[in-house]
């Protein structure tokens, strides 16, 4: 639009600029020749009729003169002429002759400036006919000079110039007709192109802008862009609305990713966006943040409002994704925060991620809302993290070791190596809450290794017919390589497999059933006890037990809890998994076994081991060596 008017007003300006050049052109043109002229007519006037014979100062002429001066005026184009002396005073007029020498006659003005200055002055004068023809008359005052050169008077001549300003007229017209076309030419050309090339370039801009604006794989706003629609919402809200923000991240992505490819993660990104979009409403926001996690904005939200849509979402990624013949059933995680009115939108985001990260770490497949006390917990969890990685590089994780006894003697028969670990201020940090940790952080692998190596070193020393139980992390199974490193450490570390007994829980069997079987087997085949740890409070799928042939299972000590409130049906369960171990061929475990009134119940069931603070507290190996050594001396050995 502006190019264009911008066109015709230029066109415009030149075609009157170049009108108002051709005039004055036309009008100097005229000028000059007009001044030529009268300047020749002067001279010859002066030639011919006055200085020959002081017809300037006498006024008389003669014939002859007057017919020169006929013929000047019939052929040159003189309309008339007056003739003035020194003084500006008329002499002869081509009209009137000569006037009355002898009376006081007028000065022109314009004759005596002429005399005086010795230069010519000329008027151009146009007319406009009636028929509308242009006429130009020229009135040129030009000084008469004597022989000696010496200015002796004026004269006064008017010229017809219709002629020549007509021919100027008509070829200044075409030029003036030509110029605007020429010069609209070679500004619409090189115009017309750089409108051209800047629509272009802004559509491109736009397209860039929109490619600026969206995440090019999920078509859900880009980061920056998020933030920055973030923001404007939380500046003009109003004071009785409140922002929802959502924290979202796709569960074990990263599992998706490596068992199923970058392609099929990107198709299962986008089915996720599709979902997250398809949930909220128009003036809601969605962004990717990178990598599998998403922020949602609700720019007018409640907290009921924030569980539908979150429910809704939930539900959606739960159904089963289809891409290319894989198919798989895959979870959200969300973190939920509805932001206080003086909340800015990153303390707000900051909220959610917290909320998100608790609803990953217990458990994933939910929404947690965030609440106050989530920031003091993740405070510690950053502590503690921090305190592992020191642990770990200064080697300051220990290994307790707990005594496993056999109910007919009470002898010990095993210890379970578990991990002990103390804050920087000396104060035992619970396994429970750094174990999960070393999970996420992926520090379980090597930790989980150096735990095993720690503890066979250890049980080395035992009589040889002492085994060595040692928990195993689910996590611990993901790279693959389990049963080749541990066979490696047994034959570096010379401990024979079967003196080796590895616990793991039920969640475990729940994680990827094949690759966890066949690594199960590798671990059995090598001569390996693997006992099921828990039992009771997962769930105690018999299918699991049917599946995986477990050689022992470890009654979880909740049972012995409960039974102090409620003896006879604790004492019914645990008669039941006890027997149902042994159906199944497996040794059985209780735990937890803290006093001898839960020892005279399990006596009757025959259980097969015993373990809990009554026949031992988890002890550092030194004292597990000297328990050992006080119940059989002399059988123990230095490592
Ligand atoms: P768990 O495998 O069930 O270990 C037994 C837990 O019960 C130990 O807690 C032990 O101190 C406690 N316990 C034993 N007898 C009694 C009793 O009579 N009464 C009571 N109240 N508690 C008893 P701990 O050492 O705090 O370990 C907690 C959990 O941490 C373990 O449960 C195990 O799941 C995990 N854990 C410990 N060490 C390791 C390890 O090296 N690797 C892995 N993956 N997990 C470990
Ligand atoms: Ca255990
Ligand atoms: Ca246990």
């Amino acid at each position: 639009m502006f190019p264009l008017a911008a066109l015709v007003g230029f066109v415009c300006a030149i075609v009157f600029g170049v009108h108002l050049l051709i005039d004055r052109a036309i009008n100097q043109a005229i000028k000059s020749h007009a001044d030529m002229d009268a300047m020749t007519w002067a001279r010859e006037l002066h030639a011919n009729l006055l200085a020959s014979d002081g017809a300037l100062s006498s006024g008389m002429l003669t014939e002859d003169q007057k017919a020169v001066i006929d013929a000047a005026i019939k052929y040159g184009n003189v309309y008339a002429f007056i003739v003035y002396d020194t003084k500006g005073r008329m002499v002869y007029s081509s009209d009137y002759g000569a006037p009355d020498l002898g009376t006081d006659r007028p000065v022109n003005e314009t004759a005596q400036e002429v005399v005086t200055s010795g230069a010519s002055n000329v008027q151009v004068l146009q007319r406009m006919s009636p028929a509308g023809d242009q006429s130009v008359f020229v009135d040129a005052f030009v000084p008469a000079k004597g022989q000696d050169g010496r200015v002796i008077g004026a004269v006064q001549v008017y010229l017809d110039k219709s002629e020549i300003a007509t021919f100027y007229h008509s070829f200044l017209d075409w030029i003036g007709l030509l110029l605007p076309v020429v010069c609209a030419v070679i500004y619409v050309v090189p115009s017309v192109a750089f409108v051209m090339k800047r629509e272009q370039a802004f559509s491109r801009g736009e397209d860039v802008r929109q490619l600026s604006r969206y995440d090019a794989l999920t078509g859900a706003l880009n980061r920056h862009t998020m933030s920055t629609e973030a923001k404007k919402r939380f500046a003009d809200r109003g004071q009785d609305t409140q922002i929802g923000v959502f924290f979202l991240d796709i569960d074990k992505f990263k599992t998706v990713n490596d068992t199923h490819g970058h392609e099929f993660g990107d198709a299962y990104l986008k089915h996720i966006a599709s979902i997250l979009i398809a949930s909220v409403r128009e003036t809601d926001l969605v962004g990717r943040m990178g990598g599998d996690e998403f922020v949602v904005c609700f720019p007018d939200a409640c907290l009921n409002l924030l569980e539908r849509v979150g429910q809704k979402m939930m539900h959606a990624a739960n159904q089963p994704f289809e891409y290319k013949g894989k198919t798989i059933q895959g979870s959200l995680s969300i973190g939920a925060h509805l932001a206080d009115p003086d909340e800015s939108g990153p303390e707000a985001l900051h909220a959610a991620d917290l909320a998100l990260y608790h609803a990953k770490s217990t458990g994933r497949n939910k929404m947690q809302v965030y609440f106050k006390a989530l920031d003091t917990a993740l405070l510690r969890r950053c502590e503690v993290e921090a305190r592992m990685r020191q642990a770990f590089d200064r080697n300051e994780f220990e290994v307790h070791f707990q005594p496993l006894s056999k109910p007919s003697d009470g002898s010990i028969i095993g210890f379970e190596a578990l991990l002990r670990l103390n804050g920087t201020d000396g104060a035992p940090i619970s396994p429970t809450e750094f174990i999960p940790i070393a999970e996420e952080t992926g520090m379980i692998q090597a930790l989980g290794m150096r735990t095993l190596r720690q503890a066979i070193e250890t049980a080395k020393t035992w009589p040889e017919d002492i085994f060595l139980s040692v928990n195993l992390s689910p996590a611990q199974f993901q790279k693959g390589d389990l049963v080749s490193e541990i066979e490696a450490l047994l034959n570096e570390l010379n401990f024979p497999a079967g003196r080796l007994e590895l616990e793991v829980t039920e969640n475990l069997l729940m994680a990827d059933e094949e690759r966890v079987s066949a690594q199960l087997v590798g671990l059995k085949r090598m001569g390996i006890s693997i006992a099921m740890d828990d039992f009771g409070t997962g769930y105690s799928s018999l299918g699991y037990l049917w599946k995986y042939d477990f050689d022992k299972l470890k009654i979880d000590r909740v049972f012995l809890e409960g039974f102090e409130f409620d003896n006879l049906r604790y004492r019914e369960i645990i008669e039941t998994i006890v027997t149902l171990g042994h159906k199944m061929g497996m040794q059985v475990t209780v735990e937890g076994v803290e006093n001898e009134a839960q020892t005279e119940m399990l006596d009757e069931f025959a259980c097969d081991q015993y373990q809990g603070f009554l026949i031992g507290k988890p002890m550092p190996a030194a004292q597990a060596l000297e328990t050992i050594n006080a119940e059989r001396p002399g059988e123990t050995s230095a490592a």
